[in-house]
Order: C-alpha cells, then sequence, then structure tokens
C-alpha cells in the first residue's frame, strides 16, 4: 500500500504542537492504522518536525540534519529530500491528541471544573 505525504508549504514556519517553538517542516501524513477496537482508520493528520522535540525520534535526526544543512526544502532537492521525508513518515508517531483531550474534558466535567 502506498502511503502519500503531502509537506505543507506555508508562509510563516509552522508552529510545534508540543513545544512552540518553530518547527521545520509541516506534512500531512497517513495515520490511525488500528483504533482501540482493532479496526482499521483512514486519516490523515498534520505533523511538525521539531529540531528539539524529535531529535531523539525515529527517522527524524537525519531530515532535522538535512534541514540544518539546506535550509529549507526545495524542488531541486527532492531526491534525497523525499527519501528522508518518507523514512521520517513511515515512523513518526502521531499521539492521539484529541482523545486525550476530550478524555481530559469529560474527567473535568465529572469533577465539575466545567
Ligand atoms: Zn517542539
Amino acid at each position: 500500500m502506498k502511503r502519500r505525504i503531502d509537506v505543507m508549504t506555508t508562509q510563516e514556519p509552522p508552529l510545534c504542537p508540543r513545544c512552540g517553538a518553530e518547527g521545520l517542516l509541516w506534512a500531512r501524513v497517513p495515520h490511525g492504522w488500528a483504533n482501540a477496537a482493532g479496526g482499521a482508520v483512514e486519516g490523515r493528520t498534520g505533523v511538525v518536525l521539531c529540531a528539539g522535540c524529535d531529535a531523539d525520534a525515529p527517522g527524524a535526526a537525519p531530515l532535522i540534519t538535512w534541514f540544518h544543512v539546506h535550509g529549507q526544502a526545495q524542488e531541486q532537492d527532492s531526491e534525497e529530500f523525499a527519501r528522508l521525508l518518507v523514512a521520517w513518515a513511515e515512523q513518526v508517531a502521531v499521539p492521539p491528541l484529541d482523545e486525550q483531550r476530550l478524555d481530559t474534558e469529560i474527567e473535568m466535567w465529572r469533577r465539575g471544573d466545567l
């Protein structure tokens, strides 16, 4: 199965949702191969590559290094860049942020904080 990765090009650098710093790359990657019930879920989500947060993430280091060397993605860099991008995206961990937030809100509601 071929998984498509879209690199989103923005005027402003993407902000890392984890630390708030400027990220290196914003991409939309397929995610959610199985849900909690074991069923397959098809979805795409935006992920930000952050030099700080992703330094130790599998597959991310070569891509971060690439950005340090090249600055930013250019059309003509496509082959090496695409290879690194795919290597990263294959292993990118997509935290179930929405589910966690929902759980937190339910918990707060139960405690009467909402
Ligand atoms: Zn970060």
